[in-house]
């Protein structure tokens, strides 16, 4: 398979014009600058001769992904995109529309192998990590369908970021260059499930983005017993990291916690969750569950949702309930599926 020129960040794309097409180093700003200008031909490189263009296409691809299908929420303005990877594979991405402008939610692999009991996208397992290039192609293929700008990302789609952490971070630096899609990273979310060791790794990093911790559960019994990766890194692991995350880059923390009747959402884990989170800079983002059809998840009453997040917000900690979005098309957080070609 051709290489994908949209894994290169701007340094190795002149790295390699010099090493391999004998070229200057300059070529590789013209080519990184036509990559997020959004061409999806060589052709459209008007400012490389044709004997070039045709060189670079013998080896590279531009890493287009393809838009397989396209389903619009009659709820609220968001979109489900189900897009074909070039190997053949297919991932979706959502878009939703905030005041503020479009957000998109991307995947970072195909499947996902944490195992959450509530989450439709690991149900097949994970197939293989996406590269920077099939994840930066995602708000390309989306922003060119959309035709305008998307101005805010979150990593909250199918797989987990921080177990594709080298691709991930590349990601990050391609995204945010100015010549690149120039999205500032106080503009991006990264969401994981809780790998302790990869948040110190990403703490070092000092990166102005923001962290989201999929927490859902306030003691080990009942966080492994619906996140198996607790298993690993079980809650006090997990919190130890978070601090140091926070000492070392002073960003606020956004604790994600998916409330499931009968399970998680009751007063003595609302009591819990504050113990556990109080004095921390963080902020916690209620999730009522969305169906997925696994057994024993369901969710509770607006009216119970909102108890927990008044026994939060009594308690010292500042609390959201997440907007449902796109839940008709079964694009809110959890539905999206590996095994999306079941639609192709
Ligand atoms: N793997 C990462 C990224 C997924 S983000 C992570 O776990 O954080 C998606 C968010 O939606 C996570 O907080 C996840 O736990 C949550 N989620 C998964 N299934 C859900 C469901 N059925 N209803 C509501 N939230 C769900």
């Amino acid at each position: 398979m051709k290489r994908n020129l949209k894994d290169y960040t701007l340094e190795e794309l002149e790295n390699m014009v010099t090493a391999e097409l004998k070229q200057p180093k300059f070529r590789g700003k013209q080519i990184f600058t036509w990559l997020y200008r959004g061409v999806t031909d060589f052709s459209q490189m008007t400012d490389l001769s044709k004997p070039l263009r045709e060189q670079l296409e013998e080896t590279y691809s531009l890493g287009n992904l393809t838009v397989v299908k396209k389903y619009c929420s009659k709820l609220d303005e968001t979109r489900r995109y189900l897009l074909q990877l070039e190997d053949g594979n297919y991932i979706e991405s959502v878009l939703m529309k905030y005041h503020h402008g479009y957000t998109i939610c991307i995947s970072s692999q195909v499947g996902c192998a944490m195992g959450c009991a509530f989450c439709a996208s690991t149900r097949g397992g994970k197939k293989r990590n996406l590269t920077a290039g099939e994840i930066v192609g995602q708000v390309m293929a989306v922003q060119r369908d959309l035709g305008e700008r998307i101005s805010n990302i979150v990593m909250m789609g199918i797989g987990e970021p921080l177990d594709n952490y080298d691709q991930v971070l590349k990601f990050l630096e391609i995204v945010n260059h100015p010549l690149g899609l120039n999205v500032g990273h106080r503009h991006i979310s990264l969401s994981t499930c809780g790998l302790a060791e990869k948040i110190r790794h990403l703490a070092d990093r000092d990166l102005q983005i923001t962290l989201s911790v999929s927490l859902h559960a306030t003691n080990d019994e009942k966080r492994s017993a619906i996140m198996p990766i607790n298993r690993k890194y079980p809650i006090g692991i997990l919190m130890d990291a978070c601090r140091y995350y926070i000492k070392k880059t002073n960003r606020r923390i956004s604790f994600e916690y998916t409330l499931i009747e009968g399970v998680n959402d009751g007063e003595a884990d609302a009591a819990e969750l504050i113990g556990l989170l109080k004095g921390m800079l963080c902020h916690v983002n209620l999730i009522p569950v969305n169906p997925t059809g696994a057994k024993g998840i369901r969710q509770g009453s607006r009216k119970s949702v909102e108890g927990f997040q008044k026994l939060l917000e009594m308690g010292g900690l500042t609390a959201t309930i997440r907007r449902e979005m796109g839940s008709d098309i079964q694009a809110a957080c959890g539905q999206l599926r590996a095994q999306a070609e079941e639609d192709a």
